[in-house]
């Protein structure tokens, strides 16, 4: 089975494709020629996966399924949630959000958060949601080199390093986006059956 995974974000897409059963392969937007700037203008992570989809789609008539992440920081009403890309005002750069970030919990002593993915799957006409949630806190300082966006700051419940100090397959076990992926993989495991 053919699937596209609406994303431009290569990080992301070998993540993912690490985690998929063999007969599911794995097309990104590049691959169905799909150059466009999807624009994510939702509120909510389920708006903006949503829009992704929907755009694949109506364009591409092919199935397929989007992600959507956010921090949710407890202290900061959740913020910066589904604005977590663009928390410091410019798209995607993980520097300068997560400075902010730890300039705004700067003698704040509750520093819990959740990293929370959304994923929209179309499939056959039909569309579902999977979530993943995973717990943590924000440390006082960056830790540790690898992985992407705020990473260095996150430190998952129950282990002594941040995110940026695991391998991709220790993260992937226990990450928000390993999560719902795992929902997703079984849910078209079955499907395909
Ligand atoms: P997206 O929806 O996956 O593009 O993520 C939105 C924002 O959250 C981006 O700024 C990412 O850097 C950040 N983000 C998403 N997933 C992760 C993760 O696993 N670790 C750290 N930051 C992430």
């Amino acid at each position: 089975m053919k699937l596209v995974f609406a994303t431009n974000n290569q990080h992301k897409l070998l993540e993912v494709q690490k985690m998929l059963p063999k007969q599911i392969t794995l097309l990104s937007l590049k691959d169905i020629n799909c150059f466009d700037d999807i624009e994510e203008t939702a509120t909510t992570l389920e708006g903006n996966a949503q829009i992704k989809t929907d755009y694949i789609v109506d364009n591409f008539n092919k199935n397929c399924f989007a992600d959507d992440t956010g921090l949710e920081v407890t202290s900061l009403n959740n913020a910066p949630g589904v604005y977590s890309a663009r928390y410091a005002g410019i798209e995607n750069d993980s520097e300068k959000n997560m400075q902010k970030l730890l300039k705004e919990l700067k003698n704040i002593t509750n520093r819990k958060a959740q990293f929370r993915t959304v994923i929209s799957l179309f499939i056959d006409k039909k569309q579902y949601f999977f979530e993943g949630i995973c717990k943590g806190t924000i440390l006082t300082e960056k830790q540790g080199e690898k992985g992407f966006g705020y990473d260095p700051v996150f430190q998952p419940d129950g282990f002594n390093k941040s995110f940026a100090e695991m391998t991709s397959e220790e993260k992937n076990k226990i990450s928000h986006r390993g999560i719902a992926i795992k929902k997703l993989v079984d849910f078209l495991t079955n499907y395909a059956e």
